[in-house]
Formats: structure tokens, C-alpha cells, sequence
């Protein structure tokens, strides 16, 4: 404890610092959030000791206020070893968790405005995310800021909507009172668990009970029931008086699931995920620093609210790579979440049908413990899986609806559309896989060679047939599609398939299906994939084709036929993951397929069947698969058994950054075993106007290279127009 005169130290959320010195007006405890200002701009920030400056007295500010907010020795301590880890300063960590900007204010009072749908209005598509994102806030009312960040559109929309009469003004006023999350919460015990399930949730619970760390893998197949399992283990913890953090991927965080935890526990959960009014973000962040929120379900942001006695962190889909974060930091949130466990003391639950290789291995150390669910739930079979060699079923080209005589190449085979054929007279639905979006991914000249590329990134342009356009995705431009090419004036021609041109090919050979596609571009909200859901509930769609957004977390009992375009697609990286990638999505993917009683089919194309992928997923056989590409893993000194950290150097003048590499190269120091592979340039060498190299450093599983990196970026000066990105354990290598 710190008296009034005292000077401390005050950590400050943001990039550069490591702590300032204040004197303090009050007493205060070491933990204490305070209100201080840097240059003139207010903060909360934390104390974390005593101050050290050199400064006289009369130079160090007055802390301007001590708040009502507090983080233990235990959240200082994972703060300080996160900043170790990652390689991020504590402050850049600290902004992790004091994120939101008003939370120690009294509530803002700003113009809201709710929806009204007009008659007459004109939907464009701008206008109908904006719809969109008040049904998936159950029509709060917004602020204009709000409307904006959420359905992605600009002011110029909002202010149309204002004057169209669709963006009605409410009272201008704050949202929310606190009071909202006095859940009454209850284990209405509306399910019995079968045997493996029961012996799994005795094991949770006796690690609950005892308190303390530990981390266990729950291992079991699509469907096998692992969320009723870990639903035991929430209760238990929280019956304890505990909080409880469960973290999905986004795309998880489906209404089928909210459903699922309100018939369990009598009322929906608190959800936090990057889609949140502001107002609710505050909301849901001071009721976590009360203690008054004890559950989230959220996503990988929520392992930074301000939790009071965490007493549980469940991780689904554990091996999904949303968990780890890029741009504003590097962070795993399933190893932060892990490191937290271990440094407060208590138990980590990993779920998935597909673990990760960095998990298994923990496995097998002894580190974590498996729980294991070897079947379906209540019977339900798993699907067959199968491939189709498209060496021998070469598909045929298809008449272009309402195009005359004019056809085009097929990329369903034969085989595939057979099965296709037989689910729709049997009344079934069909789910057609394909990881692009957009029609065609290649848009060039045959004859002079011309292909579309963006200007500001070096990568081609995607044909979006719904937007008539070409579009990047990397840093989203269009530009208009060439009705003939550019440099020489003959004709463009559209290579490869995405999604739309699936779509095609199903009007086109089952013109009465009624198809629905679903991807980033046409699902941008939770709402639109909610509507979807509903009509494949009830049946109003046959064919759903869609990217892996519709791979995980969905239950559609009629769906029998699961077929994967391109199999095949995935496996073509560098990435030394491409392979274990490959067989979760496609693994995940089958798992859709014959949920309900029907037995279900998975037939996937492949011009190479005998890949190893292919065949370990039709024999179903994970383990043996995983085990021989952690052994290729074991040779290499490749994660786990080795370590990688990765520097992304961009510059937007090329001789700059090129100079730049070259020095950072000359200063390299010796590692060793280990080595400093580059400069190299990216894969992707631009985007967004930025150029890009990279250098890998690796070194054996537990080298310890972060000290090594950074005394090495301290011996260089990085001059103004150049960046450095620091990315420890680097999931992407773009
Ligand atoms: P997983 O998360 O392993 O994919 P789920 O937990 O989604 O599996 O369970 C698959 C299906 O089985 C769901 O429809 C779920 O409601 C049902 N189920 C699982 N366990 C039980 C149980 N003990 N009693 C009744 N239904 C269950
Ligand atoms: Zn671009």
C-alpha cells in the first residue's frame, strides 16, 4: 500500500512505455487503476510499484484520480510475461485490456437512432447491412459511429437512411444501465450425459474442485457431444462463485449455439465479440470489472476484459486459427490464455475434433491431459468420406443460363453431380465447399498474356459476378471487369472457381434447386448467416454452397451430401501447416454432413487421391495422419519441436526498406542451433502501396529467442517510413 506524497509507478496502455512515475493524492494499492494524464491526454492506467525516476519532486505529476478498478498481482504478472512472449511492450499489452476508451465515465449521451423499415424503400446492398446490423444487435438503438463501424458503410449511407426515414432519432440519451446483467442463471440439467461424456465431465470437475492449473484436451468428434461436457464444467466453476470465460471463433458464435446455452442455463449468455455497440462494449466491460458478468462467450478479444477471479477458460475449436491475432500485436489467444491459467492457478479446457499438432504434442509430454469422445452422440453415424479422382471424371462444360448456346468448362464431376442428383430426388440438402470466393480468381488476355492485378498489392483481381466487378482481397479495391483487354483489345477470358461460378454450374444442371451461397461478401453479418440457417431448417434451400464460413458450429439434420470442390486447393502452400490445415478444414468440413439419423456422404475432388491427406481422411484415421506429419515436423525442427519468430519489414519506398534489410542482415547476430533465415521477400511483396520482406529466425523448442531478437532490432535504428513487425510463433507466412 502507497500513501498520499507516495510516488509510483503507473503503466499507461499504449505501444512505447514501460511505466511513468506519479505521486499519488490518496493511498493506493499496487493493481490500482488510476486516471493520469501523458502530454496533455488523459489515461487509465495501472500501478505497478514503486517509482524509480531521478526526477526532482516538483517535476512529477499528480495521479489525477484513483478509480474503482483493480487487477491482482496475478493479472500484472501474465501482463509482464505476455509482453516477454510477444515481444509487445507492457503498455501494448495493457491496451489490450484498457480498451475501452469511456469505461470510467458516466455513460455518453449521443444521438441514436433505431430502424424503420419505409415502404418504398430501395435496399442496396449498403442499406440492407445496415439492417442487418441492427438485427443482429436485437434493434438497439445505434449512434451514427456505431451504425458505421458495424455494417461497414460510410456516413454518406447514414445520412441517406436519416433522410429517407429508415434511420428514425430516439432520445438523445446514455444506453444501458448496469442493471441489465442480473441473469438469473440455472443448470436446468436438461440434458443426461452418456458414459465417455460423464467420465470426461467427473474429470473437469474434480480439477475444478481442487482448483489449481491444469489444461486438458477434449477430444472428440463432430457431434459427439462435447459441448454438453464442458457445459458441466462452466456450471461448475460458476456455481462456485467463479467466472468463466468460454472463447469460439467468431463464426461459431451462431444463435443455434446462443439457443443451446439458454436451454441449459435458462437465459442467453453475455457476448462479446468485434461487432458491439459502444455502448455495450462499455456495458459488458464494467459489469466484468464488477464481478457482475461472470460468463462470456466471446471471442478471442474477451481473454482481455478486466476478469474478476477467472476461475475456468474453455477454448473451442482450439485449433482454429482465428485465435491468433496479427495486426495490433501478435498474441495466441489460446497459449495467453494458457499462460494466464498457469500463473493464476486454474483449469484450461481445449476442445476439438481436430487438435493441434502444438497441442498434441503437449499431450504426449504429459503437459495437458485428454479426455476423449470416441462416437457420435445418441447413434448418429459418422459420414462415409470419399474421393473422386478428377483424373478419370473429367467434368463436362454446362450451357451458361440465359446465355444462348455459350457454355462453359464445368468443375463438378460427373460423380459429384450424380450424388447430387440422388440427394435431391431423395429430398435431401447438398452443402458444395469451395474456399473462394467471388466467380473466377484469374482474369487475363490468352493471347497477349494481360492479367488483372492490383495496383496497390501484388496479387491478381478476383471477378465478383454479384458485384460486376473485379475485386482485390487484400486490401478490397475494384475496379471495373475489361470487356477486352486493356493492352491488346481482344477478348478477356475468366480462369479457376470460386463460389458464384459453382453457383452457375448448379442453375445450369439443376435449374430447379434452390441454391443459397454463403461467404464473407454475401454473409457480412451475424444476421444474414441467421436467415440463412433458418431457410435450410425449413427447408427452403436444396444446395448451400459456401466457404469454410459454414464449416463449423451448424446442426442441419437433412443435410446428407457434403461435396468438396477442390480438395486439393489448400495443400499448394509453403506454409509447413499447409498439410494439417488441409485435413482440419476438410475434417471439419465432412463433419456437417448426416447429423440427423440419415447417414451421410462426403465426396471430395482431388487430382490426388493418394495424398496422404486425402487417404488418412477417408479412413478416418487423425491420429496416424497427425503422427506421421509431426514426425516430417520433428525432422525439420519445426514447431512444435522447434520455435519461429518472424519479422515483417515494410517499407513504401522499395530502395529504402531494401537498404534497411540489408542492414539489419549485416547485424544479425550468430545463433546457435538456430539460424536467421533472409531478407526475403514476402510472398504477397505489396500490399496496400506497402513493400514487404521478411526474415525467419528458428531455433530449437524452447530456445528462448526473444531476448536474442530484441538486443539484435536494438543494435539498428529503424528509420521513420519503415515498420517492423515482430511476430512470435507466426501462423501466416504471407
Ligand atoms: P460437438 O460439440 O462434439 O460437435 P455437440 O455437443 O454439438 O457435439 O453434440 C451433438 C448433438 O448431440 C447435439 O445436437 C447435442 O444437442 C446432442 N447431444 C450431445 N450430448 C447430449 C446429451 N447428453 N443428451 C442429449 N443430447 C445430446
Ligand atoms: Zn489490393
Amino acid at each position: 500500500m502507497f500513501n498520499a506524497g507516495d510516488i509510483v509507478k503507473v503503466l499507461i496502455p499504449n505501444v512505447v512505455n514501460a511505466g511513468y512515475d506519479y505521486r499519488l493524492t490518496a493511498s493506493a494499492g499496487v493493481g490500482d487503476m488510476v486516471r493520469v494524464t501523458v502530454m496533455m491526454r488523459p489515461y487509465v492506467g495501472v500501478i505497478i510499484g514503486p517509482g524509480d525516476s531521478h526526477l526532482p519532486p516538483q517535476k512529477i505529476k499528480s495521479v489525477s484520480a484513483i478509480l474503482d478498478g483493480h487487477m491482482t498481482a496475478a493479472d500484472l504478472t501474465w501482463i509482464h510475461k505476455m509482453a516477454d512472449w510477444t515481444m509487445m511492450a507492457p503498455g501494448a499489452v495493457l491496451r489490450l485490456i484498457l480498451n475501452v476508451s469511456d469505461a470510467f465515465s458516466p455513460p455518453r449521451t449521443e444521438q441514436l437512432y433505431t430502424w424503420h423499415m419505409a415502404d418504398g424503400t430501395r435496399m442496396t446492398a449498403q442499406r440492407q447491412m445496415v439492417a442487418d446490423a441492427f438485427a443482429a444487435n436485437d434493434n438497439e438503438a445505434m449512434s451514427a459511429a456505431d451504425i458505421q463501424n458495424i455494417a461497414r458503410v460510410g456516413a454518406s449511407v447514414v445520412r441517406g437512411l436519416v433522410r429517407g426515414g429508415n434511420l428514425v432519432p430516439t432520445d438523445v440519451r446514455a444506453r444501458h444501465n448496469d442493471a441489465t446483467f442480473v441473469h438469473q442463471y440455472r443448470d436446468t440439467k436438461s440434458v443426461t450425459l452418456n458414459a465417455d461424456q460423464q467420465a470426461a465431465a467427473d474429470t473437469l470437475a474434480r480439477h475444478i474442485d481442487a482448483g489449481g492449473f491444469s489444461v486438458h484436451l477434449l477430444d472428440g468428434v463432430t457431434g459427439s457431444g462435447k459441448t454438453q461436457v464442458y457445459f458441466d464444467a462452466l456450471w461448475r466453476a460458476y456455481a462456485a462463485g467463479r467466472s468463466v470465460l468460454l472463447m469460439m471463433p467468431e463464426i461459431a458464435l451462431t444463435a443455434q449455439f446462443m439457443d443451446r446455452f439458454a436451454a441449459r442455463f435458462g437465459a442467453p449468455p453475455v457476448v462479446w465479440h468485434s461487432n458491439l455497440t459502444a455502448a455495450r462494449r462499455r456495458e459488458i466491460w464494467r459489469g466484468v470489472l464488477a464481478g457482475d458478468v461472470r460468463i462470456v462467450v466471446g471471442t478471442r478479444s474477451a481473454l482481455f476484459l478486466p476478469w474478476q477471479d477467472l476461475g475456468l477458460v474453455i477454448i473451442d475449436e482450439e485449433h482454429d486459427g482465428s485465435y491468433k491475432q496479427e495486426d495490433m500485436g501478435n498474441y495466441h489467444a489460446r497459449d495467453m490464455a494458457v499462460l494466464r491459467a498457469a500463473i493464476a492457478g486454474f483449469p484450461v479446457v481445449l476442445a476439438s475434433a481436430t487438435p493441434s499438432a502444438e497441442t498434441l504434442e503437449n499431450v504426449a509430454l504429459g503437459k495437458y491431459g485428454r479426455l476423449r469422445l470416441t462416437s457420435r452422440f445418441g447413434g448418429a453415424t459418422m459420414p462415409t468420406i470419399e474421393t473422386i479422382d478428377m483424373r478419370a471424371n473429367r467434368p463436362t462444360d454446362y450451357p451458361i443460363p440465359g446465355d444462348g448456346d455459350q457454355t462453359r468448362p464445368g468443375m463438378l464431376s460427373p460423380t459429384l453431380c450424380d450424388a447430387i442428383g440422388e440427394t435431391l430426388s431423395a429430398g435431401h440438402q447438398a452443402m458444395l465447399f469451395i474456399n473462394r470466393r467471388g466467380f473466377a480468381p484469374i482474369v487475363q488476355c490468352r493471347h497477349c498474356g494481360w492479367a488483372a492485378q492490383c495496383p496497390d498489392c501484388s496479387v491478381g483481381m478476383t471477378y465478383h459476378k454479384r458485384l460486376g466487378k473485379l475485386l482485390c482481397h487484400m486490401c478490397g479495391r475494384t475496379a471495373p471487369m475489361p470487356t477486352a483487354c486493356p493492352d491488346c483489345g481482344r477478348d478477356v477470358s475468366m480462369r479457376g472457381a470460386g463460389l458464384e461460378r459453382i453457383q452457375e454450374e448448379i442453375a445450369a444442371r439443376f435449374p430447379a434447386a434452390r441454391t443459397a451461397l454463403v461467404s464473407s461478401d454475401t454473409m457480412l453479418s451475424r444476421a444474414a448467416l441467421e436467415r440463412l440457417v433458418h431457410k435450410m431448417e425449413s427447408g427452403e434451400i436444396d444446395i448451400v454452397i459456401g466457404t469454410q464460413i459454414l464449416a463449423k458450429g451448424h446442426h442441419f439434420p437433412n443435410l446428407t451430401l457434403v461435396g468438396v470442390v477442390d480438395a486439393d486447393m489448400g495443400l499448394y502452400g509453403t506454409d509447413f501447416r499447409a498439410a494439417e490445415h488441409t485435413f482440419q478444414q476438410l475434417f471439419q468440413v465432412a463433419g456437417r454432413a448426416g447429423r440427423g439419423n440419415i447417414p451421410g456422404r462426403v465426396l471430395m475432388q482431388t487430382y490426388q487421391p493418394d495424398h496422404p491427406v486425402m487417404t488418412a481422411i477417408c479412413a478416418g484415421a487423425r491420429d496416424e495422419f497427425m503422427a506421421s506429419d509431426m514426425a516430417a515436423r520433428r525432422a525439420a525442427q519445426m514447431p512444435p519441436y522447434g520455435q519461429l519468430i518472424a519479422l515483417v519489414v515494410e517499407g513504401q519506398k522499395e530502395s529504402v526498406l531494401q537498404q534497411f534489410c540489408a542492414d539489419l542482415a549485416a547485424s544479425a547476430p550468430a545463433l546457435s542451433g538456430g539460424k536467421i533465415m533472409g531478407p526475403i521477400a514476402a510472398q504477397v511483396y505489396q500490399i496496400r502501396n506497402w513493400y514487404r520482406m521478411r526474415f525467419l529466425i528458428s531455433g530449437p523448442a524452447r530456445a528462448n529467442l526473444q531476448p536474442i531478437v530484441r538486443r539484435w532490432l536494438n543494435t539498428v535504428r529503424i528509420p521513420a517510413n519503415i515498420r517492423v513487425k515482430v511476430d512470435v510463433g507466426p501462423q501466416n507466412f504471407m
